[in-house]
């Protein structure tokens, strides 16, 4: 009597999920239920595919917050995608005008997150730490001006390995940022571990960690961090194995299916 029992219950449910799709939604700011948000994520490494499964009303939740934000935060941008010429920060200020310690005080960063890279370096300062800004926004035409010279000097092939080709740099979207020395000596000063123990807490997320340059194309740079926003790099350390690549490549595939299935 048990076994019938629980039988019709397994048929029970079967037959609801598959007939009728009466599946619950995940989230009550998307039309998905597990079986579609399954059908999104089937191209991600099943290590990803399994947390997000585990814990999908998290997953869309840090998801929505991404999608609130403006896009130009989450593009994706390296050796394989290059973006366009006239991709720009909407606005660019410059860091020296808000008391943060510089190398060059023209330089500047999108102001999208000139407030947390203020409170960054206020908080590693309140620790008696100088966290030094060195370098930010790189417009298409500088480093289309920087390879040229290196082409005409030594050959596209040499150039291609030591400069990067206009529209493939994340710097020319404003949001990443090169600190203090910018060389691997860098990362064995006190500021450079604090900001390998602390940036994610501004929203900051390193680009180039050490070991994944098959995945970044870049090698390790202690110093290069991108904004990414809070909930952005808590979705990178809690679904994406905290690699920023898995989480641009995946965004820059789905983040439109996600809109497409959120509620209005
Ligand atoms: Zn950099």
């Amino acid at each position: 009597m048990k076994n019938y029992f629980i039988t019709s219950v397994l048929l029970c449910s079967v037959f609801t999920a598959g007939c009728f799709s009466q599946e619950k939604q995940i989230h009550p700011s998307f039309d998905l239920t597990p079986s579609s948000l399954q059908l999104i994520i089937e191209d991600l490494n099943p290590e990803i595919q399994k947390r997000i499964i585990q814990n999908p009303y998290r997953f869309l939740q840090l998801a929505l917050s991404m999608l609130e934000q403006p896009e130009e935060l989450f593009l994706l941008a390296d050796k394989k995608h290059a973006i366009t010429r006239d991709q720009t920060p909407q606005e660019v200020v410059s860091p020296y005008d808000y008391g943060i310690s510089v190398t060059r005080k023209d330089r500047t960063v999108s102001a999208l997150m000139i407030d947390q890279l203020k409170n960054l370096c206020e908080s590693a300062a309140s620790e008696g730490l100088n966290i030094v800004f060195a370098s930010g926004y790189r417009p298409f035409d500088y480093q289309e001006m920087i390879y040229n010279r290196y082409v005409d000097q030594m050959g596209q092939e040499d150039a291609d390995r030591i400069s990067a080709r206009p529209g493939t740099s994340q710097h020319q979207l404003g949001t990443a940022v090169d600190f203090g020395t910018i060389d691997d000596s860098y990362a064995l000063t006190e500021e450079g571990k604090w900001l390998t123990e602390n940036a994610g807490n501004f929203g900051f997320s390193l680009s180039y960690p050490e070991g994944y340059e098959h995945i970044t194309g870049y090698k390790w740079e202690n110093w290069h961090y991108r904004y990414i926003t809070i909930e952005g790099v808590e979705i990178q350390k809690e679904f994406f194995s905290d690699i920023q690549q898995y989480l641009i490549e995946f965004w820059d595939k789905h983040s439109n299916d996600l809109k497409e299935f959120r509620r209005e």
